[in-house]
């Protein structure tokens, strides 16, 4: 049975490299040996490529994957003229829509001329509020629509979003969902004007700094849509005193990371006694759902928080935070002095950016986000091969075997519970390159000469989507990334990998090189997201997608000290300025990659059985290659703001650390390079981690 299998794999690798390997896949000339390898091996792989890259004025990092995004979007940028050009486009189609969004996005001059004026109907429905009932409704018709902030997973005006999301006891159907911001790394996907909660919290000095410029932002975005110079910083007040008290109430997002700690099913008896204050059946009404609807409320203590507010704060003051949220989410989009004071406070205060992109970046990003299916689909067509797709199944199904072997020979689990793993690993889906099946936009219009209300129309086409689909089975086709993206994705809920079109190209996937540095690229990506399906968050989803214990206690306690051991790694890890990583908050992608380099590691190794020794390639050995190349994938430097911002909000370690501190956990990497006990990269066998 075994030997059969391992037969088609090694057919499927030959096929990976085939005849047409022409290069070792590293780039000697990025590396820098004047640094050791045993001491910073990121430094070492990266130090001549970042020596002679310094951060562009307008990023707030630069390296692989800045650097293949951007080649991305000079190519939708092709797409995207071709599209504004093209005067026989036909009304109604995706060709038309594109180039009309990209049109309307690069007329600024027309932007300009509108002023706050797009805003106007928002600013009077909230004015006209003289009611705790004439509130509700406007909360609940603002649940109707997405604003254009451009967040990953939407955004709406108001203390909660409603929205769908799989039902985690029940896979297979969508249910309705009350979240305040959306699990870390989707930074404004959220009611709050801040990062995240924290940033309300915390007494440091750089978190008071921080409140400070955001109260001069937001007294000064206030006064560009004309409130008084003495009465903008008031309502400033107001705004950030009104945030700070959800905030309070809110998990970290380390806590929010345990999706049973986010699972309250209700009714509408349930909401009513949670929140008696607000009027739910009104909202369920709203957007359109029964009020038999049961709902998911992720953070119930947030909602009685929201509760109280409705109470206790005068009405004067939610209109000015409505207010406020309505210009903050919109700025982004309205004349240049909205975009500007937007960009100095998200993108240099926060970030560190000095300067902002050029127009049609900004232009390609919204339409790759807003009609992300239309140029997916004119993306995929023009830059992506077929053969690249074959491929890359073929390597993700051998990452697969590999990981199999790994839980099978595992020395810790029990039979029952390496048997339940097996079955997830067997059941997960693959999905490569852009979806099976493209998103309709008929019903979405688009007029080239209104920049904001286009982009708002296609984010609530986009809340309209997510609600339509509650109460309904899950699609497994729809993606939650873009075609062109350089990024990949698992869902535990869904039970399946995502490796979009944007990230299988080089230095991460290579047709013509050869399979070491492929394996320790793309191989340890691959490996990554199948491991999230083994991370904290993800082994408590069983092979059909359910929130369901599988392992028995002995192995879960097991597998608590084993992630334990990674925990306290980032823990204790100096990023400098005596700055540390939350081990919890990053346990999931620091799993991620320290499960996803061993398995790539074995599948290389499983592809070399009864090959030769494969030979030296640049004045490195297969396996140093193979390292050289995972090691790359990492070669990104941040601005100093956009490193705490990071390690503030995000479930992703610093890019430098994804590197140096899963090696450090690698006896093969040690062995390849030659690295003693002592050396920075190399911990302790006591305090070595290892998952399987
Ligand atoms: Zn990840």
């Amino acid at each position: 049975m075994r030997s059969t299998k391992l037969f088609v794999l090694l057919f499927a690798v030959a096929a990976l490299s085939g005849q047409s390997v022409s290069r070792s896949g590293i780039h000697v000339a990025d590396m820098d040996p004047t640094c050791k390898p045993c001491t910073d091996f990121w430094r070492y792989v990266n130090g001549g490529w970042m020596d002679k890259n310094p951060i562009p004025a307008d990023k707030s990092g630069w390296g692989t994957f800045g650097v293949l995004a951007d080649a991305n979007r000079e190519r939708m940028k092709t797409i995207l003229d071709a599209a504004a050009g093209d005067a026989q486009a036909k009304a109604g189609t995706d060709r038309r829509k594109m180039g009309d969004l990209y049109a309307s996005c690069l007329d600024t001059a027309t932007i300009d001329a509108r002023g706050i004026t797009p805003l106007q109907p928002d600013f009077d429905r909230i004015a006209a509020i003289q009611s705790a009932k004439d509130l509700d409704a406007v909360l609940a018709g603002f649940q109707r629509r997405g604003e254009p902030f451009g967040a990953a997973n939407g955004v709406v005006v108001g203390p909660f979003r409603l929205t769908s999301g799989q039902d985690p006891r029940n896979p297979a159907r969508v249910m309705a969902r009350i979240v305040e911001r959306d699990s870390a790394g989707r930074t404004g996907s959220s009611i709050f004007s801040l990062p995240d909660r924290d940033y309300y919290v915390k007494t440091d000095e750089k978190s008071r700094q921080i409140r400070a410029a955001f109260l001069e932002h937001a007294a000064k975005m206030l006064e560009l849509a004309g409130s008084t110079h003495a009465v903008a910083p008031e309502q400033a007040k107001v705004v950030l005193d009104f945030e700070t008290a959800l905030a309070g109430s809110v998990m970290t997002i380390a806590e929010k990371r345990d999706p049973e700690k986010t699972y309250h099913p209700m009714d509408l008896a349930g909401l009513r006694a949670l929140a008696p204050a607000f009027d739910w059946a009104l909202l369920l009404r709203e957007v359109g759902l029964p009020e038999s609807t049961p709902v998911n409320v992720a953070e119930p203590e947030f909602l009685k928080k929201v509760n109280q507010q409705l109470t206790a704060v005068p009405l004067d003051q939610w209109k000015v935070w409505l207010r406020w949220r309505t210009l903050e989410l919109s700025a982004p989009y309205l004349a240049h002095p909205f975009a500007d004071e937007s960009f100095h406070f998200r993108g240099t205060v926060l970030s560190g950016v000095q300067q902002a992109p050029p127009r049609w970046e900004t232009c390609a990003n919204v339409v790759d986000q807003d009609l992300s299916d239309a140029l997916g689909k004119a993306y995929t067509e023009k830059y992506f091969p077929a053969e690249a797709k074959q491929r890359m199944r073929a390597l993700v199904e051998n990452l697969r075997a590999a990981l199999r072997e790994e839980l099978e020979q595992s020395d810790w689990m029990q039979p029952e519970t390496k048997k339940a793993a097996v079955a997830k690993l067997n059941a997960l889906q693959v999905q490569i390159g852009y979806p099976d099946a493209w998103r309709d936009y008929g019903a979405l219009q688009i007029d080239r000469g209104k920049w904001f209300e286009n982009v708002r129309a296609a984010w609530t086409w986009g809340e309209h989507y997510e609600i339509a689909r509650i109460g309904k089975p899950v699609s497994h086709v729809d993606w939650a990334m873009t075609a062109p993206t350089v990024n990949a994705y698992s869902s535990a809920a869904d039970a399946k990998v995502v490796f979009p079109a944007g990230i299988l190209q080089p230095p991460f996937f290579d047709m013509q090189a050869d399979d070491a540095a492929n394996y320790g690229a793309i191989g340890a990506v691959i490996g990554h997201e199948i491991g999230h399906q083994f991370d904290d968050g993800g082994s408590k989803y069983d092979a059909t997608g359910t929130l369901k214990n599988w392992w028995t206690d002995e192995d879960r306690k097991k597998f608590d000290v084993r992630t334990g051991c990674v925990v306290n790694q980032f823990n204790t890890l100096d990023v400098g300025e005596g700055l540390h990583h939350n081990g919890k908050q990053v346990l999931g992608e620091a799993l991620g990659d320290l499960g996803g380099i061993s398995v790539a590691y074995r599948a290389y190794k499983r592809s070399l059985v009864g090959k030769p020794e494969p030979a030296a390639m640049d004045g490195f050995t297969a396996d140093q290659r193979f390292f050289i190349a995972f090691a790359r994938v990492w070669g990104t430097q941040q601005r100093a703001e956009a490193m705490r911002l990071q390690l503030n909000t995000n479930n992703h370690p610093i890019s430098k650390y994804r590197a140096i501190a899963t090696l450090q956990n690698i006896p093969e990497f040690q062995k390849a390079f030659q690295c003693k006990a002592g050396d920075p990269m190399v911990r302790p066998d006591a305090e070595r981690c290892r998952l399987w």
